[in-house]
């Protein structure tokens, strides 16, 4: 038997974390619990949990925070934020800062635990790195996370570098929002799960590689079809 796969749930409203804390021990996780925010930050940062599913909205420090926190001492902490709003904002302010995915309120249990199985499968596999990308304009280096322009150094998560070098694995095709929810989110085939995590991936990279987000170079849209990296020779 393997060592069970804990989890720690951080979320302040007592029925939704009871009502995770049942679920995710149905299935089998090993889990913890925090009903404030510092104390699921301490939890976070003195326990070892494979995945931490991340309530936004919380007393004492907000889940922002405590992504960012739990980001600077293991950026390869998978972290899944659950955001009470589905709005643009929360959800690409929860990504900015590193989280793997999100899971918006009300959510079923059949979606989170298919997120949580993909995120875990994620970061059980993990994903082969090309060593570095030479971009216009900016060199990455997938193994310290940062690019190197003329104007300075950029960092990266770990996340954007995988999505960065699984395009420039394959810079001969385009490559689908599907096929990178697959591969390098671990997604099942064909789940039918609405998600930008993807398209918004795609806007922070262009952000740190393109010298015009608005006209991307290097990252670019392939009209129907997908993404595709311009990489130099
Ligand atoms: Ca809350």
């Amino acid at each position: 038997m393997s060592k069970k796969i804990q989890i720690l749930v951080v979320e302040d409203e007592q029925a939704i974390r009871e009502g995770l804390i049942d679920v995710l021990v149905f299935h089998q996780y090993g889990v913890d619990s925090a009903a404030t925010g510092p104390e699921g930050l301490e939890k976070a940062l003195t326990g070892k949990f494979d995945l931490i599913l991340l309530d936004i909205m919380l007393p004492g420090m907000d889940g922002y925070e405590i992504c960012d926190r739990i980001r600077t001492a293991d950026r390869d902490q998978p972290v899944i934020m659950l955001t009470a709003k589905t709005s643009d904002e929360e959800i690409i302010q929860g990504l900015k800062l590193g989280a793997d995915d999100y899971v918006g309120k009300p959510f079923s249990i059949q979606q989170l635990i298919l997120r949580i199985e993909a995120v875990l499968r994620r970061s059980q596999a993990g994903l082969e790195l090309a060593r570095s990308i030479a971009l216009d304009g900016i060199e990455l280096d997938t193994e310290n996370l940062t690019g190197t322009r003329s104007s300075g150094e950029v960092a990266f998560t770990k996340r954007e570098m995988e999505v960065l070098s699984y395009l420039a694995q394959h810079t001969d095709r385009p490559i689908s929002r599907e096929e990178l929810l697959v591969k390098v989110w671990g997604y099942a085939k064909n789940l039918d799960i609405e998600t930008r995590t993807v398209d918004i991936h795609i806007a922070k990279i262009r952000r740190k590689i393109e010298t015009d987000p608005k006209e991307p170079k290097n990252l670019v849209t392939v009209r129907g079809a997908g993404y595709r990296l311009v990489t130099r020779a």
